[in-house]
């Protein structure tokens, strides 16, 4: 894909991989012996996944032996909240953690609650911080892990991890923390957090995706999530990720060599984003912590906005932003985190997560500025359809074109409507020019917001009767199951 502009400003959901980490990759790509094999050129591939281990244990202060490879932050928290919950099942069956964690915390205690275990989500305040005297108070006989993240991946708080930890063990109880945000942005040390267990993640620290870590006090015990070999200490089943794995030792070594200097940056750069839309903007917000939070993540409440359109519409314009954390960008409920910190659901639905990162320069902040004011004094203003006016009448008609713009692969999964166009998403620019100006066009993506992004390009090319339908696809076919079984493809 070509844009005419980038500016990536979603550094919360995955980062630009390093120019040195880039090369690492490519020159290793070429050994691929498998480390557990006798002969030289697994050991020479085993050697090289444990320097990798060298840098990814000393970036936090770690031992090597006190390091275990996943597939990411996801994995090594489910390792961890199960493996533990596991092992420790007969001396209680108590969790602690707070109500904003990330998705792979908050959904593997759901799963463990339907196992019998009894989960204490910690509410937090304005500034997403959990109440240490709360804390105190929701241990019991039965509590054997703790688990509370350091850095919210929303709002950006951070949790004063030192004193948690203190908190637990003065109880005898395991701590564990998702430090996947904090990682990078801030000084971690798992010896003066003095944390039992640290999940961290290579994608969020400019190295690639699908590797993460599982840092682990030796003496603390945790039953395997993958069993299945002799790997990673016998901790992790499975032939290692072993590209994945020397990228994510590449990407720690140029942190530990340059230091996080670039944080002054993306201060300033905060700072600059911050004020200048002010200026225009009076009236936003900011959700989470005013200083004392990660100075990257900037999230902003425009009241009376839609946050999905808005997204689209900067998407529209080359920048990426988000809604909330990658992995529920796709859900139609407001964010877990901001109503957790007071927001109603209204608001949340007005908040965009904007995540500054080392590579993002003055000029990208300034251009973002200039767009979103151009967006927020828009005198485009686009239609929607709702879904339930989507019906019969409409699909039939032919003064109507529905422009289905979902990849092939939602198509797949979601046969389309029979009579629908389909467009190429990632080519829509190249169809345009054959759309009949004269029909009702109404745009159908897969849950709304790329049909804007769309929509807003046809009515900048001088189309008037463009509609976007509400809640994409998958809304419609859940008001309509009866018109979407009548009339998609195939049948
Ligand atoms: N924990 C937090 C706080 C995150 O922000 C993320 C990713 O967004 C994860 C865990 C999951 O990490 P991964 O994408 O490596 O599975």
């Amino acid at each position: 894909m070509k844009f005419k502009r980038k500016v990536y400003l979603d550094n919360n959901a995955t980062t630009q991989i390093d120019k040195k980490v880039e090369k690492k990759i490519k020159s290793f790509v070429k050994h691929y012996g498998n480390p557990s094999s006798m002969h030289l050129m697994g050991k020479y591939t085993g050697d090289m996944v444990e320097t990798a281990r060298k840098y990814v244990s000393e970036l936090i202060n770690a031992e090597p032996e006190e390091i275990i490879f996943t597939s990411g932050g996801t994995e090594a928290n489910n390792t961890i909240l199960k493996g533990v919950a596991s092992l420790l099942k007969e001396k209680g069956n108590h969790i602690i953690t707070s109500i904003i964690e990330h998705p792979s915390i908050i959904q593997t205690c759901e799963f463990l609650e339907k196992q019998g275990f009894q989960v204490t989500y910690l509410p937090v305040n304005s500034d997403g911080l959990i109440d240490l005297n709360e804390l105190e108070r929701a241990i019991n006989g039965k509590t054997i892990l703790i688990s509370i993240m350091t850095a919210n991946n929303e709002v950006g708080s951070i949790q004063d991890i030192k004193h948690i930890s203190e908190i637990a063990h003065g109880k005898n109880i395991l701590f564990h923390t998702d430090a996947v945000q904090a990682v990078g942005k801030i000084p971690i040390d798992v010896k003066t957090m003095d944390v039992d267990f640290l999940t961290y993640s290579s994608h969020k620290i400019y190295g690639p995706k699908g590797v993460g870590a599982l840092y682990f006090k030796t003496s603390k015990k945790f039953e395997n999530l993958i069993h299945g070999g002799h790997q990673e200490y016998f901790l992790r089943g499975g032939t290692e990720n072993t590209i994945g794995i020397i990228g994510f030792g590449e990407t720690a070594k140029v942190m530990i060599e340059e230091g996080l200097e670039y944080n002054n940056k993306i201060k300033s750069l905060r700072s600059l984003f911050l004020n200048s839309i002010k200026e225009f903007f009076p009236n936003v917000k900011v959700n989470g912590p005013l200083t004392g939070g990660l100075f990257g993540t900037i999230n902003l409440l425009f009241p009376e906005t839609d946050n999905k359109r808005m997204v689209a519409l900067l998407d529209y314009y080359g920048i990426c932003t988000s809604t909330g954390s990658a992995c529920s960008e796709g859900e139609k409920e407001a964010s877990h985190v901001l109503k957790a910190i007071g927001l109603s659901n209204k608001d949340a639905g007005s908040s965009i997560r904007f995540s500054i990162g080392k590579y993002s320069t003055k000029k990208d902040i300034k251009y973002s500025v200039r767009k979103l004011k151009e967006i927020l004094n828009d005198k485009i203003s686009l239609q929607y359809l709702s879904p339930e006016e989507l019906n019969e009448s409409i699909i039939l008609n032919k003064d109507y074109l529905l422009l289905d713009i979902r990849s092939n692969f939602q198509r797949k999964l979601t046969k389309p409507i029979a009579k629908a166009e389909l467009l190429n998403c990632f080519k829509t620019d190249e169809y345009f020019n054959a759309i009949p100006k004269n029909k009702n066009i109404i745009l159908i993506c897969e849950l709304g917001s790329n049909a804007v992004n769309a929509g807003y390009k046809l009515k900048k090319r001088g189309f008037s009767n463009v509609k976007v339908l509400l809640g994409g696809y998958l809304s419609w076919k859940a008001i309509h199951p009866d018109l979407f079984r009548k009339y998609i493809k195939d049948n």
